[in-house]
């Protein structure tokens, strides 16, 4: 699903907008990194949650099928949606999407 953006503010940047709604009331709840080396089986996953964190070798829901990648989980304050950013890196190029 493509990220939508609103108002630019030069001192912070682009709002990122809820892919259901449009509002950009966003709240990070979850954030999960992976690390690893090109093609491994594990690598570090770490993972930010109600103020604790956890790390583990865990792969699978790395959104980058080789490489490095990011998990933002989301609620809208103005919907029910809960959107998902991922940022991945595929073949040397950086990519951003709703999943
Ligand atoms: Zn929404």
């Amino acid at each position: 699903m493509a990220l939508t953006f609103g108002n630019r503010d030069e001192g912070f940047g682009s709002e990122l907008v809820c892919p259901n709604c449009g509002s950009s009331h966003l709240h990070q709840k979850i954030v999960d990194v992976y690390e690893r080396h090109e093609d491994a089986r594990t690598g570090l996953h770490a993972q930010i949650k109600d103020n604790k964190s956890i790390t583990d070798a865990n792969m699978t829901e790395n959104p980058s099928p080789r490489r490095q990648g990011m998990l933002i989980h989301f609620n809208c304050e103005e919907c029910t949606t809960s959107p998902t950013l991922k940022i991945f890196q595929h073949k040397g190029t950086t990519y951003m999407d709703f999943q």
